[in-house]
């Protein structure tokens, strides 16, 4: 077992030069530890994926999907949304934080998908991040989940573990995202990304990383340089 003053080291590893090897074999434990790593937000088609997106933020999966299939029953399209109207909309997605300023940004991207995309979600990245409400993580989200495009949407828990196990160092996500897709395989990047989220979710979480629980220790940067020494 840690002692506590082991749990209460949380920062982020120093130094960063990932070998290919050690990568590898912690995607490989990761893969064994969530063989079920997908993206959480329950989704039929990419609108519906990009609008679960836009309400994820500050808000959990499970809210969201508590929250989406009575949404897109009674409103299936960008057209069928924008009929809800400011008021129908609020009322739809209200038990969701910042449900307001959510509203405003889905009419707003319906509108623009409807204006300048013939009614469909764009497929490219800068596409995406010039709808209201969509930042590059939706986008990167929507692009891997939806059109199966590589890419790596980096949330707090990809923020946060990626650095732990040293195989990124940076202070935005952009920077994570960049080095991330430097140091992992083209082909693993969105696998990878589920992956840190199911870890930093059960295992890696963000007070107490629980290391003695995580097979991950040889293969991790802050534990050899902040828990075994
Ligand atoms: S050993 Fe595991 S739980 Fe601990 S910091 Fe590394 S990845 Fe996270």
């Amino acid at each position: 077992m840690l002692s506590p003053s082991q749990r209460a080291k949380v920062n982020p590893v120093t130094a960063l030069q990932p070998k290919p090897a050690q990568v590898k074999t912690a995607l490989q434990k990761l893969r064994v530890l969530y063989p079920d790593a997908r993206c959480a937000l329950h989704h039929h088609n990419p609108f519906q994926l990009l609008i679960a997106t836009i309400l994820s933020a500050q808000c959990t999966d499970k809210r969201v999907n508590m929250i989406t299939p009575a949404l897109f029953k009674q409103a299936p399209t960008p057209k069928r949304i924008l009929a809800l109207g400011t008021r129908g909309l609020e009322k739809a997605i209200a038990s969701c934080g910042l449900y307001q300023s959510k509203a405003k940004n889905i009419l707003a991207t319906c509108e623009k998908i409807l204006r300048e995309h013939e009614g469909q979600v764009p497929k490219t990245l800068e596409a995406l991040v010039k709808l209201p409400g969509v930042g590059r993580k939706t986008a990167n989200v929507v692009l891997s989940n939806a059109f199966g495009v590589p890419a790596l949407a980096v949330d707090t828990h990809v923020f946060r573990v990626s650095q732990r196990l040293g195989w990124a160092k940076g202070k935005t996500p952009e920077q994570i995202e960049r080095q991330l897709m430097a140091h992992l395989p083209k082909k693993d990047w969105i696998e990878a990304h589920h992956l840190l989220i199911h870890h930093g979710r059960n295992l890696c979480i963000a007070r107490r990383p629980r290391c003695e629980r995580c097979p991950l220790t040889r293969q991790c940067r802050y534990f050899s340089k902040e828990i075994s020494k």
